[in-house]
């Protein structure tokens, strides 16, 4: 295993459309071990996406258990090809990012959503979920697609904050 380095904006990578997996090869395996390792490194990460690491995959990796702040949730979520295929509700939150370092922004994301993905071994499965754990699949979900949460603000003057 090993800690990748992250991309930060504007790299040109973040914002590309990555491309669906077609095989779970042995190297689709080890950069999701990878990815899983540099999630735990870095203290307050609760999810990855491929393309943060420079791979423009639709890769996500995420895991809100390890948020200071208790919330419900479904433990370490590694997810192949993720699509959002039910949302409802809304939901505003600051959001802060790996590739965005020295700011956070107020979004408004859906409430509840169900993700359909492969899971490691290729399996086709659906997750429901709701709340911090719906908010951080929407964000890498975006990542997917060639979307910052800065591209999701409402108002770039009153919506985003420097971090101090
Ligand atoms: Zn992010």
């Amino acid at each position: 295993m090993a800690i990748l380095e992250i991309l930060t904006i504007p790299n040109n990578i973040l914002k590309q459309v990555s491309t669906p997996i077609e095989i779970i090869s042995g190297s689709v395996k080890k950069l999701v071990s990878d990815m899983k390792e540099t999630m735990k490194s870095s203290s307050h990460c609760v999810g990855i996406a491929a393309p943060q690491v420079g791979v423009s995959s639709r890769i996500i990796v995420v895991d809100i258990s390890l948020n200071m702040k208790p919330h419900k949730n479904n433990g370490l979520l590694i997810m192949i090809n993720p699509r959002i295929i039910y949302s409802s509700g809304k939901l505003k939150s600051r959001e802060g990012c790996l590739s965005v370092p020295n700011f956070t922004g107020n979004v408004i994301r859906k409430a509840k959503i169900e993700v359909e993905y492969l899971d490691i071994d290729g399996t086709k499965k659906i997750l429901k979920t709701s709340g911090f754990e719906s908010i951080v699949l929407q964000h890498e979900i975006d990542h997917l697609d060639g979307f910052l949460f800065l591209d999701r603000v409402s108002s770039l003057k009153t919506d985003i904050f420097k971090r101090i």
